[in-house]
């Protein structure tokens, strides 16, 4: 099977060293390092392109340990996350770089891959970092550590430790002799249509949600479900697990709380209306694209 290609990995994460702090202290000092400012899940970009990063180096502001989160390395450079806590620190900094916070959905689709790994890594880090200052255990303070990728609570009797997690959530592509199954929801764009998905729940295993979701939101029997792929998507903090199935029946039941609606297509009706996928960098577009190229 040729596999449509999802976003390669352009980051080095040299998780190995993110306790040593000598070493993140020298990055931080390095001129070639970028710091990536994210303010609300909105990214530092500059006003002549809003598509572009505006990067800031760590001698151009005041940054709080607590508001730096190392994310790796590209290219032998490395880049953080800065966290902006105040409206007034935000507007300062668009001032002085003439750059403006730009939403990171409106800003993804002008992304090149190498950017949307990161920026979408910062904007994920700064809003799981704003959420998790106090212990779910004790309710004490937590602080930073390991470089941004732990917090941990400051009570010596609790010491808690809290890791940033993704949720589990399966996609499908599923295809009963030349057609294939795709649904849209109300609120997507007119037309659009999409691969069925669902988030896996506790002690389901990724199989099972597959084809629990599919009778729930489809009301159709799967079998050959065969791994395809998976994509990070952060926003929300889901890793998209996909899926390739056969139907095995092919009368739909819609559950409208689910799907607006769904309908069975041949590759002719799919090609004949290419406004009808998804963003061309989702794990469903490539789903579709294989089943297209097949
Ligand atoms: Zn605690």
């Amino acid at each position: 099977m040729q596999t449509a290609s999802l976003s390669p990995y352009f980051i080095d994460r040299v998780s190995h060293v993110r306790e040593d702090n000598v070493w993140i202290q020298a990055q931080l000092d390095a001129g070639s390092t970028r710091l990536i400012a994210v303010y609300q899940s909105s990214v530092l970009c500059h006003n002549y392109d809003p598509g572009r990063p505006c990067f800031l180096s760590h001698s151009q502001v005041t940054a709080a340990p607590e508001s730096l989160v190392f994310l790796g390395q590209v290219d032998g450079i490395a880049y953080f996350s800065l966290s902006i806590q105040t409206s007034e620190a935000a507007e300062q900094l668009c001032s002085a770089q003439q750059a403006t916070f730009q939403a990171y959905a409106v800003s993804a689709p002008m992304l090149e891959s190498e950017y949307h790994e990161l920026l979408s890594l910062a904007c994920f880090s700064s809003y799981w970092h704003s959420r998790n200052h106090y212990c779910g255990s004790c309710a004490s303070a937590t602080e930073i550590s390991s470089a941004g990728h732990m917090r941990v609570c400051t009570s010596t009797d609790c010491a808690q430790r809290y890791f940033p997690s993704m949720d589990p959530a399966i996609i499908v592509l599923i295809e009963h002799e030349d057609r294939c199954l795709l649904g849209r929801q109300a609120h997507w764009p007119e037309t659009m249509y999409s691969t069925l998905a669902g988030f896996v729940e506790p002690g389901e295993t990724i199989e099972a949600a597959v084809a629990r979701e599919v009778n729930e939101e489809a009301g159709i029997q799967i079998e050959d479900i065969r791994y395809h792929s998976s994509q990070a998507w952060l926003f929300p903090n889901s890793l998209m697990l996909g899926f390739n199935a056969k139907a095995t029946s092919t009368d739909l039941q819609l559950d409208a709380n689910e799907l607006e609606a769904a309908a069975w297509f041949t590759r002719d009706q799919i090609r004949a209306q290419p406004q009808m996928l998804p963003n061309q960098k989702s794990i469903s577009y490539a789903l579709i694209q294989d089943w297209l190229n097949r």
